[in-house]
């Protein structure tokens, strides 16, 4: 909200950040809905017949929520269009790199390379034998993704000339989403990092520190196949992934209520029977 309100306050308009936003708030929105989507069908099954009874409000829940995912821009769509948004600030930093730069930028994706050539080899040790929970590796795991990601779409895409433009475009549309999603990943968790540092409560920052842990777990689950595939993680790290999120749901347990209270639903929101007791 600030940055668009800097924006918009702007005497000059600065097309990159203006860009760079508009991907973002299209991305967050395709990230966000989705979650909802989701989240709400989980807790729907988790009541069995009682959640699909309209006097627990779920049903009409579900309801309104499902096309959030189609209008304001159908999903689909808005993650092309944060990855677009991507590719096109890598497009001018790269058309900004000066020999050296370009030097570096060469020796980098070498490196890449290498690393998914030797991924048994323990090049990547140093991270891949991290603590799955400090927070460090938590930002450079979805960091290196994202770069990844990025620069392997570009790559490809490079090849579109002016009459395979759209097969080409429509092969890697899988790799543009992927781009979309891990960079919407990223931003999501440098603000919830950031937003956990500015609590001035020791207890609560803990608190979050779980559930932020859970996010972070919970996505590298969703997306192992990635992980591993690109040697971030070996089999046994991933499988330790979905022991530490057992681990945590059944800590942070205890503590559902209180971080319900956090979004301060109204009482007359919550107060269904299934609720009542
Ligand atoms: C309840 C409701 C209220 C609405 N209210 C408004 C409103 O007030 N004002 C308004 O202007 N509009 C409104 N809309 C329209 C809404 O914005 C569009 O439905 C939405 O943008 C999707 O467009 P579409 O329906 O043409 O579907 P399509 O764009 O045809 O999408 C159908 C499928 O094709 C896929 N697809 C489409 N394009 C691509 C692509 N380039 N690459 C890959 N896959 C693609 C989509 O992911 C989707 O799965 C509303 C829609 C609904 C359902």
């Amino acid at each position: 909200m600030s940055t668009m309100h800097d924006l918009h306050a702007a005497d000059r308009v600065d097309d990159h950040a203006q860009r760079e936003l508009e991907a973002r708030a299209a991305g967050i929105k395709a990230v966000a809905t989705e979650h909802a989507t989701t989240t709400i069908q989980t807790c729907r099954q988790a009541c069995g017949g009682a959640g699909y009874l309209s006097e627990n409000r779920l049903p009409q829940l579900k309801a309104d929520t499902d096309v959030f995912t189609t209008f304001e821009g159908d999903n689909t769509v808005l993650l092309q269009l944060a990855a677009k948004g991507l590719l096109t600030s890598y497009r001018d930093h790269l058309g900004d790199l000066d020999m050296l730069g370009m030097v570096r930028f060469v020796a980098d994706h070498v490196m890449e390379t290498v690393i998914e050539a030797t991924a048994t080899r323990p090049l990547w040790e140093g991270l891949r034998d991290a603590d799955l929970t400090d927070r460090v590796f938590q930002l450079k795991l979805f960091e290196d993704r994202e770069n990844h990601l990025l620069d392997g779409v570009a790559r490809r895409l490079r090849r579109a000339g002016k009459d395979n433009a759209f097969e080409v475009f429509n092969a890697a549309q899988d790799h543009l989403l992927a781009t979309g999603r891990a960079h919407i990943d990223r931003i999501v968790l440098e603000a919830f990092v950031a937003g956990m540092e500015s609590c001035p409560d020791p207890e609560v920052a803990a608190l979050l520190g779980k559930v932020c842990d859970l996010h972070v777990l919970c996505t590298v689950e969703a997306d192992r196949g990635w992980f591993l595939e690109h040697g971030r993680l070996t089999p046994s790290r991933s499988k330790s992934v979905t022991r530490l999120i057992n681990q945590l749901c059944a800590e942070l347990r205890s503590s559902a209520e209180i971080l319900v209270d956090g979004f301060a639903i109204p009482e007359a929101a919550l107060a269904t029977p299934i609720t009542a007791d």
